[in-house]
């Protein structure tokens, strides 16, 4: 039996252990433990996952000065608990990309002899008079050796601005990066931030108050402003 005390001790260490970084010591203690406390065995089955996802925590982020281990296993925990709902994010994101795929689909399928034929918008190019849905597919050019472009982009005009959404690799594990929508005015409108995933490939979906018919470009720049990949938005 272990007293309350103890028993906190052993639910705090459940993070360390979960990434494997417990001490032996420890780890025999909480081991046996586990054995007798479906609670702790309930929260280390839900940790689990989310240990994979530390490969995320830039070690830069965790907060404080360097600490002792157990202290440390809470902070870590609680970064690891930070990251998954950073991964709750991006997977709402991600749903919300599948219903933005089931309106582009069947829109593609009717678009693509249109765009084929050089035109960039299927309402545009359609002389019937069917809904203007100028969703357009648009390749990026990536400026920074490193990053990849998965493929072109997709430009969806909204009423209230612009959404541009594209799939890329190599953005630098944990460095925040910018977008920014570019008007011909030479003014820059912001389009939102991620964190970049390193090799991994992301998807991003980014937004700027902008009107499709206003916006000249659509960019993503790194910490020191500088540019990482452009998209020129020609006139629509
Ligand atoms: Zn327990």
């Amino acid at each position: 039996m272990t007293d309350a005390g103890t028993h906190r001790e052993l639910r705090e260490m459940l993070g360390l252990h979960a990434l494997g970084a417990l001490p032996e010591a420890d780890a025999v203690r909480l081991r046996a433990h586990l054995d007798g406390c479906a609670g702790c065995r309930a929260e280390l089955a839900e940790l689990a996952p989310l240990a994979g996802d530390l490969r995320l925590v830039d070690p830069a982020r965790l907060p404080g000065p360097p600490a002792p281990p157990r202290a440390l296993g809470e902070r870590v925990l609680g970064a690891v608990r930070e990251e998954s709902v950073l991964r709750a994010a991006r997977e709402r994101r991600d749903a919300r990309r599948g219903r933005l795929r089931a309106v582009l689909v069947p829109v593609a399928a009717a678009a693509a002899a249109a765009v084929l034929a050089g035109g960039l918008t299927y309402g545009l190019t359609r002389p019937d008079p069917a809904p203007a849905v100028a969703v357009e597919r648009l390749p990026l050019t990536v400026v920074v050796e490193g990053v990849r472009a998965a493929g072109p982009a997709v430009v969806v005009p909204h009423t209230w601005g612009v959404e541009v959404t594209f799939e890329a690799a190599g953005f630098e594990e944990g460095r925040t990066y910018r977008a920014l929508v570019r008007t011909e005015d030479g003014a820059t409108s912001p389009a939102g931030t991620f964190l970049g995933v390193g090799a991994r490939e992301l998807t991003c979906d980014m937004q700027a108050a902008v009107l499709r018919q206003d916006a000249t470009a659509f960019e993503v720049v790194d910490e020191s402003g500088a540019t990482v990949l452009t998209l020129p938005l020609p006139r629509a």
